[in-house]
This record gives structure tokens, C-alpha cells and sequence, in this order.
């Protein structure tokens, strides 16, 4: 039992939960609550959140690089290859807080008044205009065919344009400009090479995203009901896992009560 609590503590530390100490309300956690308000309830107000799976590393090393490569021409106060292909106008944005913008695990915070709570989100970069005014970007990678030159409808990227709208949200509350028109840095690796070579190959476009802030207020406050309901929010529609746990607990529960007969 207890190896079982060391992989998967169904419990986590109340300062973690909504009303902790520690809690805030992430980027992340608001797409959490677009995905399933019955989960997020779950995660957020009673500490059980689903089980983590392993994380995407190949992502991971391009988002690293990419923030290398970009550091790079923040240092020298000049264009990356990538903005001047694309026409922007543009430097990479040096502040002293970047480091902290960046952290995931702390990222750039507002209070917000209506609802109390705290609002975080992690950047990846952020671009400056000749006027002052910021861009914000996100880097990405994938491996998909063909060019990526805009956004779809998909889940994925109604998700990456709720995410830079937050970001820009969070960035014009601290007091900065900030233009509607956000950038995905997207690196797509090509798979038709006959070999892979210890060498991965890939296209980096810049996707446009036009980013809005007009569905935050009124999510936030929906978002803090749902937080103090005292019944349980909707489950998710499309989510295969209470499907998946209604069935199994059935077939467990049936063996269960045959076996006690
Ligand atoms: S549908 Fe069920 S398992 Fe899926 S996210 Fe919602 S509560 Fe969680």
C-alpha cells in the first residue's frame, strides 16, 4: 500500500487545495476547468487529481533551446532570423522579472479583485514593439504534414489561444501594452527523411493568434462558483475516463459480490 501512496497520492496537502496557502489559479488550471468542471473540482477543492502521465521530453528540449536561441538575440537587442522572415518589427523583450515570467511555478501573477483569487501564468517569451507595446509568444513543436502557418479549430488550438490571452491579460493588469495579435514560434519536425541519423529536422513558421481578454473576467467568476459549490459540477463531455472508472467499478463490484456469495 504504501508504494501504491508513493506513485499516486490521492490526497494532496490541503495548502495546495482552493482556500490553501499555496493555491492559485494557473493558466493551466483555467483550461482544466473548459475541459471538465467535475475534474477540476475534484483537483482543486478536494485535493484528487488525476493520475500525471509522462511528460512530453522532446517538447520540452525544443521549448529549452528555443529560449537559449532566443536569450541569445535578447542579449544582443536584435531580431531572431525567424521575425525579420516574417516582417515583425520586433526585438526580444528584456525585463528583470523574465526569469520569474518564465517559471512555471511562478510565472506572472495578478490578484484579481471580483473573486479574491490569484491568477498565475508562465510565459515563454515575450517580444517588444518599436512603440513600447509587448507580443506575446509561445513556443511549440510537433510533427504533423505539411507547413503550419495558422491555427485550426481543433481543441488543442482553441486551447493555445484561450493560453496567450491569459498571458496578454496577466501582462496589460501589471501595467503593459500589450497587442492583440500574439505569435506561436512552431517548430515541425520532418518525418519523410529516409533515416532518422541521431538528427531530427525541422521547419520553425510563426503562427499568428489573435488573442482576446473579453471571456476572462466572466470565466473567473464562474470558475470561483464552481470552486464553492457544495454539490458536484458537470462532468466533461468528451472524457473517456468516468466512463472508463464507471465501467471498471462495475465489473470490479460484480466479481466482488460473487465472490461473497
Ligand atoms: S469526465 Fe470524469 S474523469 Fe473526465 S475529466 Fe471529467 S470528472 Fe475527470
Amino acid at each position: 500500500m504504501s508504494e501504491y501512496t508513493y506513485k499516486y497520492n490521492p490526497n494532496r496537502s490541503a495548502q495546495w487545495n482552493y482556500g490553501g496557502a499555496k493555491w492559485r489559479l494557473s493558466r493551466s488550471k483555467i483550461d482544466f476547468f473548459f475541459e471538465c468542471q467535475r475534474c477540476f473540482y475534484l483537483d482543486n477543492v478536494l485535493g484528487t487529481k488525476r493520475p500525471g502521465f509522462p511528460s512530453f521530453n522532446l517538447n520540452i528540449a525544443v521549448d529549452e533551446l528555443f529560449k537559449n536561441e532566443f536569450d541569445r538575440y535578447r542579449e544582443e537587442k536584435t531580431a531572431h532570423p525567424v521575425m525579420e522572415e516574417y516582417s515583425i518589427d520586433a526585438v526580444p523583450f528584456e525585463h528583470n522579472d523574465m526569469d520569474m515570467w518564465r517559471d512555471p511555478f511562478v510565472g506572472i501573477t495578478h490578484t484579481h479583485s471580483e473573486t479574491g483569487m490569484v491568477i498565475s501564468g508562465g510565459v515563454d517569451d515575450i517580444w517588444k514593439n518599436p512603440d513600447d507595446s509587448l507580443i506575446i509568444v509561445d513556443y511549440k513543436s510537433t510533427c504533423k504534414d505539411g507547413k503550419i502557418d495558422k491555427l485550426g479549430d481543433s481543441p488543442w488550438e482553441k486551447q493555445y489561444t484561450r493560453q496567450l490571452g491569459v498571458y496578454r491579460w496577466l501582462l496589460e493588469k501589471n501595467g503593459f501594452k500589450v497587442q492583440d495579435l500574439g505569435y506561436l514560434v512552431y517548430a515541425n519536425a520532418d518525418k519523410t527523411l529516409p533515416e532518422f541519423g541521431n538528427t531530427l529536422n525541422f521547419e520553425t513558421t510563426l503562427v499568428p493568434v489573435e488573442t482576446s481578454v473579453d471571456w476572462i473576467d466572466d470565466t473567473l467568476v464562474e470558475i470561483k462558483a464552481c470552486l464553492e459549490r457544495k454539490d458536484l459540477p458537470p462532468c466533461g463531455e468528451r472524457c473517456e475516463f468516468c466512463p472508463y472508472r464507471e465501467a471498471a467499478g462495475k465489473k470490479l463490484q460484480a466479481i466482488h459480490f460473487a465472490n461473497k456469495k
